[in-house]
């Protein structure tokens, strides 16, 4: 076989594999456009549902924006960092207080199933009262009803 002809077949073949990958990344990239499509769309719902969530809150009990502004604050120092992201942990068994992975459900020691749903043992502040007293908010600012 004269060396060209090698090479022309070495080309060839070279070709048809850069051709297939360049197809398989397609792919792959248009899955993945897909996905944050897929999530785009359910953050936008979440983001509706939320707001709808919060005016009925606001409207039936009177509260303010920069009230829940406040607990937006709250809820993102949880992990320690106000850094408007929520980083979940390890947390204690509520029945036994061993430690749970983050993304465990139940104990792997009793059993238990864990009510917390947000990854977060400590509970939330706040959550026994429906109204801390007026002297422990900060004036109210900016918009609000
Ligand atoms: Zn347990």
């Amino acid at each position: 076989m004269p060396f060209e002809l090698f090479w022309e077949l070495h080309q060839r073949e070279q070709i048809r594999e850069a051709a297939s990958a360049a197809g398989r990344a397609r792919s792959a990239a248009a899955a993945v456009g897909q996905e944050i499509e897929d999530l785009r769309r359910l953050v936008e719902k979440n983001l509706m549902i939320t707001e709808a969530l919060w005016t009925l809150v606001r409207d039936k009990l009177g509260w303010s924006d920069d009230r829940l502004a406040e607990r937006v604050i709250e809820v993102d120092l949880k992990d320690g960092q106000l850094d408007g992201r929520v980083r979940r942990g390890a947390r204690p068994c509520a029945a036994c207080g061993r430690m749970l992975g983050k993304d465990r459900l139940s104990c792997l020691y009793c059993g238990a199933v864990s009510k917390d749903v947000f990854g977060t043992a400590a509970g939330h502040p706040g959550d026994a009262a429906t109204t801390p007293p007026a002297s422990s908010r900060p004036p109210r600012s900016g918009r609000s009803r």
